[in-house]
């Protein structure tokens, strides 16, 4: 079978080496190189925490096992899967609520959940001026180093005589017997089968293709596409887990710095990205710092970070066209879920039907888009 990913993000690199490993003669373009999109500008937090519905749930869920086989499996290569936990500490007063509603969620979709205390917070990371006295601990959540992985995944491609090809995707059409990909810089080429795994440009790939996939553009800034990630200066203050909560939400690095990010000021994502945003983002970042570990740690870095967001909240996973060549892989929580869909999608594309994708697939837009239903839960990403 010879087959296209389009995209060298974390999702089009793990479809891809999948799909070598199953004996595909794979091409795998991107318009600039890997990880140019999402995957460069990730919190990477590996979690199954508030993804609703149920189902999307359980895919996130399988998605946390799937790291834990993964970082198993390819041992020997090194450590990027951190499975530590998370932390959700709520400072409001609605806090007790807020846990007691997790906490039934969690327990009743079987995703172990602790409420833990001060005494246990200290014990998990003593160097946090904690806020409260009680929290909510995630043992099965972790954090991924999310350069580490997709570096080893484009070397594994690599090894396997898989390179990725750096050319922009104008549109694709599919015939009975083959799919015709149309290159910017000119040139048509066929292929037995096409997976779209190129982010938020997705959808204008599909549109250009007259096809439906509805993922957010990014031209309109606003929190629900768009999030302020601070990269702090290496240091010596210790933190080894996610930490989530109303006020800040941190997470270790593999050279010592930490990813930041402040989600009372994630709404001026409206304001467009500028350097004066991003210089006084990168001062109330340093703030929340020092208030959370009750010393100054440098913010050397403020990114104005761009997702892959489809329209309705969901993963869009499998078919778009009716000779069944074109492939949709497009997801928020990618970092989550990578592992896991690339695995799936591979056996999709030799006729295997994954129950777990069931209610992701690409024709439940066919009448038309519902939005998400949000309640800006601490911890959404
Ligand atoms: C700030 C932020 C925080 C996040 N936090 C988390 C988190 O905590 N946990 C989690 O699981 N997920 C998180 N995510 C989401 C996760 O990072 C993304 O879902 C994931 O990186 C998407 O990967 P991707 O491969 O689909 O897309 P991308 O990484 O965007 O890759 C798409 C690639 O396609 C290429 N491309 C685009 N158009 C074309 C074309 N026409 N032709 C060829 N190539 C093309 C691009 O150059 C790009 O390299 C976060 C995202 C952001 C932005």
């Amino acid at each position: 079978m010879k087959t296209l990913v389009i995209g060298a993000g974390v999702l089009g690199l793990v479809t891809a080496w999948n799909l070598k490993k199953d004996g595909h003669e794979v091409t795998i373009v991107d318009k600039i190189g890997t990880y140019a999109g999402a995957s460069h500008r990730s919190f990477a937090w590996i979690n199954a925490n508030h993804k609703l519905p149920e189902s999307y749930h359980r895919l996130n869920a399988a998605g946390v096992e799937a790291h834990e086989d993964l970082q198993k499996e390819l041992a020997a290569h090194g450590t990027w899967f951190h499975q530590l936990g998370c932390i959700l500490s709520d400072s409001t007063s609605d806090a007790p609520v807020n846990y007691d509603a997790r906490v039934q969620e969690s327990t009743e979709f079987g995703y172990p959940v602790e409420t833990i205390d001060r005494d246990r917070l200290l014990e998990l990371e003593p160097e946090i001026d904690w806020p409260t006295d009680a929290a909510l601990f995630f043992p099965k959540d972790g954090h991924l180093d999310n350069f580490t992985f997709g570096d080893l995944i484009r070397d594994l491609l690599a090894e396997a005589g898989v390179d990725i090809d750096v050319r922009e995707v104008d549109n694709v059409e599919s015939t009975s017997s083959a799919t015709e990909v149309a290159f910017a810089e000119g040139g048509v080429e066929s292929f037995d089968q096409v997976v779209i795994a190129a982010g938020a440009e997705s959808g204008p790939i599909a549109q250009r293709s007259g096809l439906t996939l509805p993922v957010a553009p990014l031209d309109s800034p606003g929190p629900r596409t768009h999030s302020l990630l601070g990269i702090t200066a290496p240091t010596e203050v210790a933190l080894s887990r996610v930490v989530i909560s109303d006020r800040i939400n941190v997470r270790p690095r593999s050279d010592g710095s930490m990813f930041v990010q402040v989600p009372p000021v994630e709404h001026r994502t409206e304001e467009g990205e500028s350097t004066e945003l991003l210089d006084e983002i990168g001062t109330v970042m340093e703030e929340s710092l020092q208030e959370l570990f009750d010393t100054s740690i440098p913010v050397e870095e403020v990114i104005f970070s761009g997702r892959s967001f489809p329209e309705d909240g969901v993963s869009i996973v499998g078919y778009l066209d009716d000779a069944h060549r074109i492939y949709s892989l497009v997801t928020h929580s990618g970092m989550t879920l990578a592992p896991l869909l690339g695995r799936l999608v591979a056996n999709e594309l030799v006729g295997g039907k994954e129950e777990l994708l069931e209610d992701f697939r690409p024709s439940r837009f066919r009448d038309g888009i519902v939005p998400e239903d949000t309640d800006n839960f601490i911890g959404r990403q």
